[in-house]
């Protein structure tokens, strides 16, 4: 597969010196692999970061260096139940995202993408706040179309195991641009391709983290179906990189925007890179397909080229490495250092 890292240097966009200004952000999800890193860059930036989370996925580990932060504040919420906030701008990262974490309470799952975009929403029209919602790659489905452009309407199975997030995550999205149309709220979407990175859970079950945790523990690499299906993996700093300009960018910027890796990969491929890095003794192994799962992902990333002048520049070994440190140290019992 064609790998695709630009090398041009990587540009702040002219409506950066606004990010600069302190405001009150609220990160749903906070707790959570992606929220987490959202809340120390936030807070990075000089804002004041409210961090609500149920704790369904997320982890209080995530978040503890941040807790004596005068500018960091912990609510324990679920989005399914209404809420207020004064705040000028909400991300909206609560839902589980891996597969075994969605499909473990479906219907929970379901209504929190549905009730938390409602309430999120409703927060956000009484209080005038830009709302930023995590939308995903998977209201592609199993796509017809290679790479995926925002104007592709899908393939889900509206009735199968993965659509209680599918679906769910749809209306999400439906319900985002009829409040931007039908109430003037301030919305943007954004749909986020495979991230992987430090702080993602040992056995959350993701391809990542799964095969990284395996290789370093010698034991079976677990490829569902015959490995040849592909997804395209983005660094977590990247990622984090591309919500940050979008929140940014002006209010006529609403989206939708992919925002991911473009370099594609077999997820065969994928496990003889883990298996290389770490020197591992693992065999590969290969287990029963999973039901609906995309065999192919790529996102076409010329909107957010365009509109917000990003693109990753992690290539997928040095995030690997980055993350594989990561999981090492917790699979040693070493202190994480935060800096990997
Ligand atoms: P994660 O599971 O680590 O984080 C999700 C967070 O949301 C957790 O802290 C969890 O406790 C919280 N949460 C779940 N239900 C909640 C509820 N009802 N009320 C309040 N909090 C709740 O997952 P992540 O990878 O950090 O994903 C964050 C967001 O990004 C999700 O919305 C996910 O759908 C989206 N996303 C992630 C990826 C990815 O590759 N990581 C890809 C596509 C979309
Ligand atoms: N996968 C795999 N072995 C694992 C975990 C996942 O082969 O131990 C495959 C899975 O079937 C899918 C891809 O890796 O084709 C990505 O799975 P993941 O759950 O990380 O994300 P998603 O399917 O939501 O993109």
């Amino acid at each position: 597969m064609r790998s695709f890292i630009p090398t041009e240097a990587y540009q702040e966009p002219a409506s950066a010196s606004t990010s600069s200004r302190p405001k009150t952000v609220l990160v749903n999800g906070g707790a959570g692999f992606l929220g987490s890193h959202l809340c120390e860059r936030l807070l990075e930036r000089g804002h004041q970061v409210i961090c609500l989370d149920n704790f369904y996925t997320g982890r209080r580990v995530n978040i503890e260096h941040l807790l004596q932060n005068t500018r960091f504040q912990l609510l324990e919420h679920d989005v399914r139940q209404p809420y207020d906030m004064e705040a000028s701008v909400i991300f909206n990262f609560a839902s589980p995202a891996s597969p075994p974490d969605y499909q473990r309470d479906p219907v929970g799952t379901l209504l929190t993408n549905v009730l938390g975009a409602v309430n999120t929403l409703d927060a956000a029209r009484r209080s005038g706040a830009t709302v930023v919602q995590s939308s995903t790659s998977e209201v592609y489905g199993d796509p017809h179309q290679n790479p995926q452009r925002e104007t592709y309407f899908g393939n889900v199975n509206p009735i199968g195991p993965r659509g209680c997030y599918d679906e769910g995550k749809r209306s999400a999205e439906t319900l985002f641009f009829d409040y931007h149309r039908k109430y003037g709220v301030d919305i943007k979407v954004g749909r986020i391709f495979n991230t992987y990175g430090p702080r993602m859970r040992l056995d959350d079950g993701r391809v990542v983290s799964n095969f990284i945790v395996q290789a370093l523990s010698n034991t079976d690499i677990t490829i569902y179906g015959d490995g040849r299906q592909t997804r395209s993996f983005c660094y977590v700093d990247d990622l984090i990189d591309g919500f940050l300009r979008f929140a940014d960018a002006g209010e006529n910027c609403v989206g939708p925007i992919n925002l991911g890796n473009p370099a594609e990969i077999t997820v065969r491929d994928l496990a003889e890179i883990v298996l290389d890095l770490t020197n591992s003794r693992s065999r590969l192994v290969y287990l029963s397909a999973v039901a609906d799962d995309p065999q192919q992902r790529r996102p076409d990333i010329s909107r957010a080229r365009e509109d917000l002048n990003w693109w990753p520049t992690t290539e997928l070994k040095t995030g690997l490495k980055r993350t594989i440190a990561y999981f090492d140290a917790l699979l040693t019992h070493k202190e994480v250092v935060e800096a990997v």
